[in-house]
């Protein structure tokens, strides 16, 4: 699958805030948006009023980028949202938050979403016990997520050991055996993304 190669920072730059894609950088004074809090290029500088499209796509584009996903892979999820039962925004956002390289970052196993994307295709974890080793894949609640054992003693894991780890209120995480659980999915109110969600449900249903 094609993905973005250019560098991160641009991405927070476009969209005026962090995204949070480069792991410790992003809370250091060497972040970007600390340093250039203005759109990258020649006309950066001078940003015209947006038109409600122009706002709704950058919201869209925004939390494409958060959660490190693809045009085609984000319209996709959105009409899974769509046709669930409930808010279609909430949905979506809860599909987001489900993705298991998201769990895996949220579970403080990675720095960042991207980091822990590349963990987990290069197979560093068992959901339930059984190798997944696919990104995208959806969480449910109960779900127990673990670093595979031969994994434990790779530097990485021994530095994530030594860490105090702060997990949302529906993920537990025990450090000592590098493992996780998904307590229940997420409601709204316990995602902090800054997403205003309903921006997208806009831009896609016109
Ligand atoms: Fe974004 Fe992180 Fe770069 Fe800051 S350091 S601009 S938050 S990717």
């Amino acid at each position: 699958m094609a993905r973005y190669t250019e560098a991160n920072c641009r991405l927070c730059r476009r969209e005026g805030q962090k995204l949070f894609l480069k792991g410790e950088r992003c809370y250091s004074p060497k972040c970007a948006i600390e340093r250039r809090n203005y759109a990258p290029g020649q006309h950066g500088q001078s940003r015209n009023k947006m038109s409600d499209y122009g706002t709704q796509l950058r919201e869209k584009q925004k939390t494409k980028r958060f959660y490190g996903m693809q045009e085609t892979q984000f319209r996709n999820l959105f009409d899974k949202a769509s046709r669930k039962k409930g808010i279609t925004g909430e949905n979506l956002l809860i599909l987001l938050e489900s993705r298991l390289d998201n769990v895996v970052f949220r579970l403080g196993f990675a720095s960042s979403r991207k980091e822990a994307r590349q963990l987990v295709t290069h197979n560093h974890f068992t959901v339930n016990g059984k190798k997944v080793n696919i990104p995208s894949y959806e969480v449910k609640a109960g779900d127990v997520i673990k670093v595979k054992e031969k994994s434990t003693n790779s530097p990485k894991f021994k530095e994530v050991k030594e860490m105090s780890i702060t997990v949302p209120s529906w993920l537990t995480v025990d450090v000592e055996k590098l493992e996780g659980k998904v307590v229940s999915l997420p409601t709204r109110s316990e995602i902090d993304t800054p997403v205003a969600e309903h921006l997208i449900v806009e831009l896609y249903s016109k």
